[in-house]
C-alpha cells in the first residue's frame, strides 16, 4: 500500500502568530486542509487569529492537538518561500537568549517582502529568431533603428526588451526575426564597489599561510568549539585576503560562506573583493536595495544559485542549506548589536549558526575586543604587506588650547596643503557646537522631549537634538532674559569644516562626512569616490572616516577631542577610545607616502612622511598611550586584566533593563518590581537608576553583574514576563539588552 495514503488526514501545524506584544505567545495549533499538505517546519501562514488575520510561522508539525478537532482553524493560505527550518531554530534561540518573543525573533529570519506577498518580477525579454540572423545577413529591409536592434541581441543574447525600445521590437515581432516573452527576472543589485580591485590571488606570506592552514584544518574537521578564530592583524595585513582565501577552500568543498561587514557603504571596497574573487556566486543583503533585490539574492541563496553572501549584521541570517565559515570583517565594530529587540549580537549568533552547521567562525580585527581575544583562537598578522610600518602616532595636550586646532596640528595640515597631499580629521560630534547658552542669564537650550542640549547646526539655521531629532530655528536671542548674547560651546564637523576652510583655503578642499553631510547612502560613496580621485584635500567627519576604506595617498591623520569617547560612562570607553585612534592610524601611510620600511631612509615619494596626531585634554589615559605605541597586545593585556577585576565580560555578563514611560513613577514602579523579582544567585543587581528622559518618555534602568549568565538570562525572562501585563497597563515599555555595547 502506498505510505502516502496511511498519513492521519488531520495534521495540525503549531503556528507562532507575528504578533508584537509580549502577552500573546504560540504556538497555536492549526488544522492543515490536505492541500496544504506540503505545509513544514518554517512555512509562512496566513492564520485567522482572535478574530483578525494575521501571519504565522509553522515551528511543528503534530498529528493531535489538545483542542477538538472542530474548534480548530484552518489556515487561509500559505506563502511560498517560507523560513529554512534551522533559522526557525535559530529564532527560538535568540528568543530566549535575549529574553525577546519568538515572534519579534522570527521576525528576524523572514524572506524579505515575503509580508507584502511580493513575487519574483517578470519581464519582457527579446531574443533573436534563425529569421531574424538571416534578415540581418541577407540584407533585408531594414531601419537603421532595426538593423542596430537585431545586431545588439546578436551580440548579448536574450535581453530586457525595454532596454531596447519595445515598439521597434513589437515590430520585428510581427515580421518574425525576434520572439518576445515573460520571463522571470532576478533584480540584481548594482555592484557598490569603488577604489581599488583585485582579480587574482596573490602568493600567500609566510603568516598569512599559517593562519590559512589553521582555519582550513578546523573546516575539514566540521568546525565545533576548536573552530573559532580570531584574526588579529594592524590593517593593511592581508587579512582579507586570508578570508578571500578561506571562501574559496569553502566553496571548493561545496559548502557555503556568510561574509559579515560592518556595513555596507563604508566597506565597499571589501564587498567589492569579494564579488570581483567570486562572481555571480556571491549574493549581497543590505538595507540599501530595495525590497525586490533582497527579496531575489534571498532566493538566490535560498536555491543555492548564490553560496556566499556578504552583507552587514543581519547577513548573519542568510538562507544557506549548508554553511561551511562565517567571517565576521572588523569583529569589534559595533554596528554587529542590534539596537531593536531582540538585542542580538550577530557575533554571538554567528557562533550559535556556525555551531549547528558545524562551521568554522573566522573573526578579524586590528583592535579585536578582549571578549575575543579570550574566546577565539588567536591568529597572528604582525606586518603590512607592504613591509611599512605604522605611522607614529603623537599625542596632544590641550589643556589651556581654545582654538579647536592644535598648532601642531595646524601645522602639519599646512605641510599636507603645500604637499598637495591628503588628511583625515576625525571629530565624533556632528553640527557646529555642541552647546548653546545664554550670555545674560545662562539659559542652556535643551530637547523638549529629552533631557539633553539642543546642538547648533548653523548652515540649516537650526538647534537639532541628535536623540530624537527634534529641530528648531536658531534663536537670535534668549528666550527667558531677551539677551542677543548667545554663547556656542565646543566644536563639531561643521563648524572645523569652515575652520579648515578659512585657514587653508581652496588648496585643501574639505569632503565632510557624517549623518548630516552625507544623508542617503549614495551621498555617502559619493563623498568618498570624491575625495579618493581629488589630488589632495582633507575628509573630515565623524568615525565613520575611520572605517575600511582604503586611500592609498593619507598622509596625516588627526583625531580632535579624543576625550570624547572616553568620557562616556561605560566600561568600554577605553576599549573605544583605543579602536578609535588605531583604525584611524591604520587608514594613514597605505601608500606612496607610507613610513619608509626602515627607519631613515626617505619616503619613495614626495610630501610630508605619515603621522598621526591626537587631541586630547587627558594626554596621561592609557588606551592613548598603548595607541600611540601600536601596542593592541599590551592594551589587550591590561584591558582583561582590569576587567578580570570588576568581572566585566568576557569574566562575567551585563544585562540591562530599561523601563520607559511619558510618567518617571511609573517607569519607576516596574523597575523596582523587577528588582525585587529578579535573585539569581551570584548576581549584582544596580539600581534602580535614573536615566535622562528620552523622546517625551521617563527611563529608569537596572543593571546586572552576573557569572551565570545562563540563568540569570532566564531569570530576567520570567521577570519581565511576570510584570508584562501590569507594564503595559501602567504605559511602560520595558526593553532587555543582554551583553549591550
Ligand atoms: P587587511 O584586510 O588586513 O586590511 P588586505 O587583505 O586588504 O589587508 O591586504 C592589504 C593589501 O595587500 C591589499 O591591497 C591586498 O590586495 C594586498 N595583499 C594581501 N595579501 C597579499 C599577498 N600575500 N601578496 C601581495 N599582496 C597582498
Ligand atoms: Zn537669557
Ligand atoms: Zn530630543
Amino acid at each position: 500500500m502506498n505510505p502516502r495514503l496511511q498519513r492521519p488526514p488531520d495534521l495540525i501545524a503549531r503556528v507562532e502568530p507575528l504578533t508584537l506584544t509580549r502577552a500573546v505567545r504560540g504556538p497555536f495549533d492549526y488544522k492543515l486542509r490536505p492541500e496544504q499538505a506540503d505545509v513544514g517546519v518554517g512555512s509562512l501562514l496566513r492564520v485567522p487569529f482572535g478574530g483578525r488575520r494575521t501571519l504565522g510561522v509553522v515551528l511543528e508539525l503534530a498529528n493531535e492537538s489538545e483542542l477538538a478537532p472542530e474548534r480548530l482553524a484552518e489556515p487561509d493560505a500559505v506563502l511560498p518561500p517560507g523560513v529554512p527550518p534551522d533559522l526557525v531554530a535559530l529564532a527560538g534561540w535568540i528568543a530566549s537568549e535575549y529574553c525577546s518573543t519568538p515572534a519579534r525573533a522570527l521576525g528576524l529570519v523572514l524572506p524579505p517582502g515575503t509580508a507584502g506577498g511580493l513575487k519574483r518580477r517578470q519581464v519582457l525579454v527579446a531574443e533573436l529568431t534563425a529569421a531574424g540572423a538571416d534578415a540581418l545577413d541577407g540584407g533585408d529591409r531594414l531601419t537603421d533603428r532595426q538593423r542596430t536592434t537585431l545586431e545588439t541581441l546578436r551580440r548579448d543574447g536574450p535581453t530586457v526588451a525595454a532596454s531596447l525600445g519595445t515598439e521597434t521590437l513589437r515590430r520585428l515581432e510581427g515580421r518574425g526575426l525576434v520572439t518576445l516573452d515573460r520571463r522571470d527576472h532576478a533584480r540584481r543589485p548594482r555592484s557598490v564597489s569603488i577604489g581599488r580591485r583585485l582579480d587574482a590571488a596573490p602568493a600567500l606570506t609566510g603568516e598569512q599561510t599559517t593562519a590559512l592552514h589553521t582555519v582550513l584544518g578546523a573546516l575539514r574537521s566540521g568546525g565545533g568549539a576548536d573552530g573559532r578564530f580570531l584574526l588579529h592583524g594592524v590593517t593593511g595585513s592581508g587579512k582579507t585576503e586570508v578570508y578571500l582565501r578561506a571562501v574559496q577552500e569553502t566553496l571548493a568543498a561545496g559548502r557555503g560562506a556568510i561574509v559579515l561587514v560592518p556595513e555596507i557603504a563604508l566597506t565597499p571596497q571589501t564587498v567589492g573583493r569579494f564579488q570581483a574573487r567570486f562572481g555571480d556566486v556571491v549574493a549581497v543583503l543590505h538595507s540599501g536595495l530595495g525590497q525586490g533585490e533582497r527579496h531575489d539574492e534571498w532566493l538566490r541563496l535560498r536555491s543555492g544559485e548564490a553560496r556566499v553572501c556578504v552583507g552587514p549584521r543581519s547577513a548573519v541570517f542568510a538562507p544557506l542549506a549548508d554553511i561551511g565559515l562565517i567571517v565576521v570583517d572588523e569583529e569589534h565594530d559595533a554596528s554587529y548589536k542590534h539596537e531593536g529587540d531582540p538585542r542580538y549580537d550577530a557575533r554571538t549568533v554567528a557562533i550559535r549558526r556556525a555551531h549547528m552547521h558545524g562551521a568554522v567562525v573566522l573573526a578579524g580585527s586590528a583592535t579585536p575586543r578582549p571578549e575575543s581575544a579570550v574566546t577565539l583562537t588567536r591568529l597572528r598578522l604582525r606586518d603590512r604587506i607592504d613591509g611599512r610600518s605604522l605611522p607614529p602616532v603623537e599625542v596632544l595636550d590641550m589643556r589651556g588650547t581654545h582654538h579647536p586646532l592644535h598648532p601642531a596640528t595646524r601645522m602639519a595640515l599646512a605641510d599636507v596643503r603645500s604637499a598637495g597631499g591628503k588628511a583625515i580629521v576625525l571629530l565624533n560630534r556632528r553640527g557646529w557646537s555642541n552647546f548653546v547658552t545664554c550670555r545674560g542669564c545662562g539659559h542652556v537650550w535643551m530637547c523638549p522631549n529629552c533631557e539633553v542640549a539642543l546642538v547648533l547646526h548653523r548652515a540649516a539655521g537650526q538647534l537639532a537634538c541628535h536623540h530624537c531629532g527634534h529641530r528648531r530655528r536658531a534663536p537670535s536671542r534668549c528666550e527667558e532674559c531677551g539677551s542677543v548674547a548667545v554663547a556656542r560651546h565646543g566644536a563639531g564637523t561643521e563648524s572645523v569644516e569652515q575652520e579648515l576652510r578659512e585657514a587653508f583655503g581652496a588648496d585643501l578642499p574639505v569632503f565632510r562626512l557624517d549623518a548630516d553631510a552625507v544623508a542617503g547612502k549614495d551621498r555617502l560613496a559619493q563623498t568618498l569616490q570624491a575625495f579618493e580621485a581629488s589630488p589632495a584635500g582633507v575628509l573630515l567627519g565623524t568615525q565613520m572616516v575611520a572605517k575600511g576604506h582604503d586611500f592609498a595617498d593619507v598622509s596625516l591623520g588627526v583625531v580632535l577631542d579624543a576625550d570624547q569617547t572616553l568620557r562616556f560612562p561605560d566600561f568600554r570607553a577605553e576599549e573605544r577610545t583605543f579602536a578609535l585612534v588605531t583604525q584611524l592610524a591604520g587608514r594613514v601611510g597605505r601608500g606612496e607616502n607610507g613610513v619608509p620600511p626602515t627607519p631613515g631612509t626617505p619616503a619613495t615619494a614626495p610630501g610630508p612622511p605619515a603621522r598621526v596626531l591626537v587631541q586630547t585634554l587627558a594626554p596621561a589615559a592609557e588606551s592613548l598611550a598603548f595607541a600611540a605605541r601600536h601596542d593592541s597586545d599590551g592594551f589587550l593585556e591590561q584591558e582583561l586584566a582590569r576587567r578580570r577585576a570588576l568581572r566585566y565580560p568576557p569574566f562575567g555578563s551585563l544585562i540591562r533593563i530599561v523601563c520607559s514611560a511619558p510618567e518617571a513613577e511609573e517607569a519607576l514602579a516596574v523597575t523596582t518590581r523587577l528588582h525585587g523579582l529578579i535573585t539569581p544567585v551570584g548576581a549584582t543587581l544596580l539600581g534602580p537608576a535614573p536615566l535622562f528622559r528620552l523622546r517625551g518618555r521617563s527611563r529608569s534602568q537596572l543593571v546586572i553583574k552576573c557569572l551565570d549568565r545562563r540563568n540569570t538570562v532566564r531569570a530576567v525572562g520570567s521577570a519581565v514576563d511576570e510584570c508584562a501585563a501590569d507594564a503595559v497597563r501602567r504605559g511602560v515599555s520595558v526593553s532587555v539588552d543582554v551583553d549591550p555595547q
